[in-house]
């Protein structure tokens, strides 16, 4: 049977009736969808960049497969490959004591945040936006974007970062810097454990550290979260007045109220905005967006990247 020209995606059955109930798989041909988007980009003042943890696996970051099994053999072997099936499962494991914790989650930060180099999918990112009035929203916690050039007064983080560690219950609206000590604990860690001494403790409270994430509601928001906050706000208002592009970047289902549904709230009620949406298996976009709307499928590297070549043209 021949396939209809829009393929109807009854999303609304997933979401409890939020927004997008006209979501659909745009059938334009790759080729033509990278035209359009770049087009856009290029006609734009401001762009908006919304990333999710798509982008950071597409640019080569990721959680599952030979990266896990290659760095975290020991631990798979010690805590069990049920528990131990990939870096987003294993950070949920029940760790015994904070030897242990802090055992894993220095293993984990280095890993994801201190040794990685800004892969090249972030700079040809940076290279497309950098001309531009640009902001970017992430709920990525790796640090990625800072380190292909992104001006840190442009980048809102609003779910933490793996290099900082707060106290775990929040007793103060304080992080602190833990790399130097995420690099002595790499050093020091046998049999997936920290020394007792390296273990870090509130320097209120005297009760224990945790990650800088967004995992519960001790998750400190310090001034430097709220200034980024102010930043994107502010960038917002701006962005009112202009032709903008909100380039939505492997935003999942995870935590869609971040940016993709308020993405598509602006897009919605701002004619003066754009959404070009790639995600791997979810870049359906609203039917309703009529051609302010891009929704490119498939490998983000090769899109990002020819965008990329685009731009000169
Ligand atoms: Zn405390």
């Amino acid at each position: 049977m021949k396939q209809s020209q829009k393929r109807k995606i009854d999303w609304s059955r997933f979401l409890s009736g939020i927004p997008a109930r006209d979501y659909i798989f745009q059938n334009i041909p790759y080729e033509e969808q990278i035209k359009r988007a770049s087009t856009r980009i290029k006609e734009a003042d401001v762009i908006l960049i919304g990333a999710g943890a798509g982008t950071s696996t597409a640019a080569g970051l990721a959680y599952d497969g030979e990266r896990f099994t290659d760095n975290f053999s020991e631990f798979i072997e010690k805590y069990g490959s049920m528990y131990m099936t990939d870096m987003y499962a294993a950070g949920f494991y029940p760790f015994p004591t904070e030897e242990a914790k802090w055992g894993y989650w220095s293993k984990h930060s280095m890993i994801n945040r201190f040794l990685p180099p800004a892969m090249p999918l972030y700079n040809q990112l940076y290279d497309i936006v950098k001309e531009k009035d640009y902001f970017v929203l992430t709920t990525n916690v790796d640090h990625q974007f800072q380190k292909a050039g992104f001006l840190e007064e442009r980048i809102f983080a609003t779910q933490g970062n793996y290099g900082n560690i707060q106290c775990e219950k929040g007793c103060h609206q304080k992080i602190y810097d833990a790399e130097d000590l995420f690099r002595r604990m790499d050093q020091a860690r046998h049999d997936c454990l920290i020394p007792s001494d390296m273990v870090p403790k509130c320097p209120v409270c005297g009760g224990n550290m945790a990650m800088h994430l967004r995992c519960d509601q001790y998750f400190v928001e310090d001034e430097n979260w709220h200034e980024a906050a102010g930043h994107y706000c502010d960038f917002l208002k701006e962005m009112e007045k202009k032709k903008g592009v909100l380039l939505e970047l492997g935003v999942g289902f995870n935590t869609p109220g971040i940016i993709r549904f308020p993405f598509e709230k602006m897009v919605r009620e701002n004619k003066n905005l754009s959404l070009i949406r790639l995600n791997m298996n979810e870049a359906v976009v609203p039917e309703s967006f009529g051609s302010r709307a891009i929704g490119i499928g498939g490998d983000m590297a090769r899109v990002i990247s020819d965008l990329n070549d685009k731009r000169s043209i």
